[in-house]
């Protein structure tokens, strides 16, 4: 019998990345191609290159047959598109694409709009813009990897719940969007690694593919980078250190505590619960360059607490583990030692983690046990021993897991369902 591959597709902001796993869930193939200056909003190229690597994995392994195909995308990257063909009919509005700032504060105004799609980085905001804009008779809302996945099924009318999440959507759309006018746009939503269907037939004859795939709903970038770490005991955290600071872990009940910025989403026949941060890694960045993080890190002081109590911040505002918009940084006295400062930081940083997963404990979820860290800071070992001490829980590092693993083990999972 051919050996069976499971392909995920990972769309980032820098590139695009294509994973396989066997049938046993084992790696096989992870290729990348960082996205041709002006293309990571193109929705064109995500089609091209996600082809192109597509076909590059399958000739390179003739013998095998891809019997499933998933797809990630940045979460609340949102745009319109065709409902018969999946033409793009807007602009993209990317994740951190600001514009819909007069929409946000019309919703906020009418109280119709909570929880993670709230605000102008949300769905609803984005849509309202994008009506105004770029008023269309026949249009569906759609994000990144939906989008993508839409071209592989040839329907553009499904959402996966996890991306769903972003724009509106938690068990059902927001009140501020199940209404005229909005709500002639909204797709159906399907929970994420749903099988959908083949793929298109002039797409698996144009890859050369003999059977055509299935394709399976697929999920966004952050649970793929998640569901990529594989099985992990119960209690294990997950934070990644990237620009944002950001905590999950897995839970046999959804939490859902919009006013605290928790949201859950559903895996198989379990919840991952986390919360999102202001404060991050993008603050170290702002006063330190890599260089200098690298050597100051190894010079920390650390035996004892600094005293510094800082809320490292870039501007005021912050969703998790305070909800609270006008929140202000703490990032002074400013030590003249700059070792000192950094270590102030990185004991703000891991405070607010720890607060942030005492938090989503206290709304439900199970007792943390230990910490996985993943992210530009998860290589940091000073960080990570003032993690546990602030933490009280054992800390280990993972950082060559690809999110384009994760939703590879998506397809598979969608794959298993229907054989
Ligand atoms: P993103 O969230 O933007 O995808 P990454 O996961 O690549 O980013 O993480 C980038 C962040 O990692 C930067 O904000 C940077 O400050 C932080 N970082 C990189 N190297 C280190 C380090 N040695 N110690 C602490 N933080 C680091």
């Amino acid at each position: 019998a051919r050996e069976r591959l499971f392909l995920g597709v990972d769309l980032g902001t820098s590139g695009i990345r294509v994973a396989t796993v066997d049938e046993t869930g084992r790696r096989r193939t992870i290729v990348t191609r960082i996205w041709p200056c002006g293309q990571s909003w193109n929705p064109a190229a995500w089609l091209h290159h996600a082809l192109q690597l597509i076909t590059l994995i399958s000739r390179g392994r003739p013998s095998a047959e891809i019997a499933a195909i998933a797809v990630d995308g940045t979460s609340g990257t949102v745009f319109l598109c065709h409902p018969s063909h999946g033409r793009p009919l807007t602009p993209v509005l990317a994740y951190d694409d600001g514009r819909a700032r007069a929409e946000a504060e019309a919703l906020a105004a009418a109280g119709l709009a909570t929880g993670p799609a709230s605000g102008p980085y949300g769905g609803p905001a984005k849509l309202l813009w994008l009506i105004r804009h770029y008023a269309q008779t026949r249009a569906v809302l759609t994000a990144q990897g939906p989008w993508l996945t839409g071209m592989l099924t040839r329907c553009h009318r499904v959402l996966d719940e996890h991306n769903a999440l972003k724009l509106g959507f938690s068990g059902q759309w927001a009140e501020g969007l199940a209404r005229a006018p909005t709500s002639a746009y909204l797709p159906s939503v399907v929970p994420a690694g749903t099988p959908l269907g083949p793929l298109r037939r002039d797409l698996a004859r144009r890859l050369g593919l003999r059977v055509a795939p299935l394709i399976v709903a697929g999920t966004t970038d952050s649970t793929a980078a998640f569901l990529a770490l594989g099985p992990l005991p119960r209690g294990s955290g997950v934070s990644s250190l990237g620009s944002t600071l950001v905590l999950k872990i897995e839970s046999p009940q959804p939490v859902l505590v919009p006013e605290s910025g928790i949201y859950s989403h559903r895996l198989a026949d379990t919840w991952l619960v986390g919360g999102a941060s202001n404060s991050g890694g993008a603050v170290l960045a702002h006063y330190f360059d890599r260089a200098a993080l690298l050597r100051l890190s190894a010079e920390l002081p650390l035996v004892s607490d600094t005293g510094l109590h800082y809320y490292p911040l870039l501007k005021p505002g912050e969703r998790f583990p305070m909800n609270d918009p006008t929140l202000a940084p703490r990032l002074a006295p400013r030590p003249s030692d700059d070792r000192l400062f950094l270590q102030g930081l990185l004991e703000g940083l891991s405070a607010i983690e720890a607060r942030g997963y005492a938090l989503l404990t206290a709304h439900g979820a199970p007792r943390l046990q230990r910490v996985v860290t993943t992210g530009g800071g998860a290589c940091n070992a000073a960080w990570r021993t003032i993690r546990e001490r602030v933490l009280g829980v054992p800390v280990s590092t993972i950082t060559d897991r690809p999110a384009a693993l994760g939703v590879a083990h998506l397809a598979r999972s969608g794959w298993m369902a229907q054989h």
